[in-house]
């Protein structure tokens, strides 16, 4: 939804009232006449170009300018933009763009990121269990040895470092 700027003439002959410069919104159309209220079409007859300005309701990204505040609208913005330039003279400005593609890639790079992380977690979970389980059987086992051989079960160590199952991990 853009806005545009256009002159404008009544197609009424007896009225062919002439407004150089109205203000609109683009998917509505000229307005009517307001004198009229007949249908009015674009004049050229100032010579100027039609001008675009303003992002229409709704379209504008609220900027966050630090010490200015959070800019809402464009107009807020703009004078935001003039104090900066202001106070620094010969400096411009620069946003970095933000729009809803962006926003939504960022969005999908945050929930891959989330769901590789529960996966991980999910994994080293129970390859943690499966090891834990393992040391017990080890030390188990290590306690029997120490016995037989009639040493402290309690200095037992576990011996030649079993073979570690290794996790096959699937996807
Ligand atoms: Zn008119």
């Amino acid at each position: 939804m853009s806005f545009i700027a256009h002159g404008l003439q009544c197609t009424n002959d007896e009225c062919a009232l002439i407004d150089n410069h109205v203000f609109y919104r683009k998917h509505e159309g000229p307005p009517a006449c307001p004198d009229c209220d007949s249908p009015r079409k674009i004049y050229w007859g100032h010579g100027q170009f039609p001008g675009v300005s303003g992002d229409g309701l709704g379209t504008f990204v609220p900027v966050d300018m630090g010490v200015l505040g959070k800019c809402e609208t464009r107009e807020e913005y703009n004078r935001a933009v003039g104090v900066i330039k202001k106070r620094f003279p010969g400096h411009s400005v620069v946003v970095e763009g933000d729009n809803a593609t962006k926003r939504e890639a960022l969005a999908d790079e945050h929930r891959q990121r989330s769901h590789d992380r529960l996966r991980g977690h999910g994994l080293t979970k129970k390859m943690h269990t499966e090891i834990k389980e393992m040391r017990k059987v080890q030390r188990a086992v290590a306690k029997k040895e120490a016995l037989r051989h009639n040493k402290d079960p309690a200095k037992s160590k576990i011996k030649a470092e079993s073979p570690v199952k290794t996790a096959g991990l699937s996807s």
